[in-house]
């Protein structure tokens, strides 16, 4: 293996431990402490794990955190009602509703009814239209994470050649677009993109969020690119059990990338850190404080 192995863990950790700083600070110097109100609908188990894990960090953030849950047969109006009594709340700071939401939820609607000053997943279209035209705002956490995570190994991404492999509204749409504020030249990929294997090539940054385990092969990477795998997928192994494999084949890309994230390990620390920095940051907003610094 050639590639530098992108450590996600350490350097969320360390992006926990500043943000854990700012947080400390706004309650001594301003009397104001993040907090957190996590909405669950269901027992999707996936949910339950990411949203215990995120309860646990706000803790060690300085934090406080709530989780609201509500029984997977949840009508849409409860989820409104719910938003709506947590908007009004001055101690919350920020809200987050777990996806995927039951079939009948529309996410849209419970995202636009969020208060967009306290919408730290930044999925408003209010946030996304900020982000968009380059105007500070909350900013997705997986796409964040993303960011830094790359930053680590260039510094600056201006002027990389950038393949976003993905266009969801989750990661690949808010990725590419920060990643233009970064001044790096962008292309977007997805499913209609032909010659897929010929597009990444041309990369200096590669991001690979599409979904599917062990997608992007070793031969598909310029030789010194980096290498972002945001992918999580779970699947079989050959003792029965199943293991977390990401987008890229790692051990092929590690061959040829010049800096590689793991998974696990890599860019899943950094989403859950982000969503800690966005507190902090909604929380010094909302109460008219500037943004701190981490
Ligand atoms: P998504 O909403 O399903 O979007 C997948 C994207 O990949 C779509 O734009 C799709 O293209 C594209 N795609 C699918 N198959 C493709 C193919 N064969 N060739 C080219 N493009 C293809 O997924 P997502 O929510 O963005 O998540 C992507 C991955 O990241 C998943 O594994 C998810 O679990 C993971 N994830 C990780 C974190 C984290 O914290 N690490 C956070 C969020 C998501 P079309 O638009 O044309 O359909």
């Amino acid at each position: 293996m050639t590639a530098r192995i992108i450590d996600g863990k350490a350097i969320a950790s360390a992006l926990r431990a500043k943000v854990a700083v700012a947080a400390c600070k706004l309650a001594e110097q301003h009397g104001v402490t993040p907090s957190l109100a996590v909405v669950l609908v269901g027992n999707n188990p996936a949910s339950e794990a990411y949203v215990m894990s995120k309860a646990k960090q706000t803790l060690e953030t300085a934090m406080t955190s709530a989780i609201h849950r509500l029984p997977e047969t949840a009508g849409e109006a409860e989820v409104l009602g719910l938003v709506a009594t947590l908007n009004r709340d001055a101690g919350v700071h920020g809200i987050l509703v777990q996806l995927p939401l039951p079939a009948q939820i529309d996410a849209h609607k419970v995202i636009e009814a969020i208060d967009p000053a306290k919408d730290v997943d930044g999925f408003h279209p209010l946030n996304v239209g900020r982000l968009a035209t380059g105007l500070p705002t909350l900013t997705p956490c997986t796409a964040l994470g993303c960011i830094l995570l790359a930053k680590s190994v260039h510094g600056s991404l201006g002027g990389l050649d950038a393949v976003v492999l993905g266009r969801s509204n989750i990661v690949g749409k808010p990725l590419a677009q920060l990643l233009l504020n970064e001044n790096a030249t962008v292309t977007i990929a997805h499913s209609k993109t032909r010659d897929l294997p010929g597009v990444a090539r041309r990369a200096d940054l590669v991001f690979a969020a599409i979904g599917r385990p062990q997608f992007v092969r070793g031969a598909w990477i310029k030789p010194g690119a980096t290498v972002i795998d945001v992918g999580i997928n779970r699947v079989a192994s050959p003792d029965g059990k199943s293991r977390i494999v990401g987008d890229v084949a790692f051990s092929e890309a590690a061959e040829v990338a010049g800096a590689i994230t793991p998974v696990p390990g890599g860019v899943g620390p950094m989403t859950i850190a982000c969503l800690m920095l966005n507190t902090v940051r909604a929380a010094a907003a909302i109460n008219g404080l500037p943004a701190p610094e981490v």
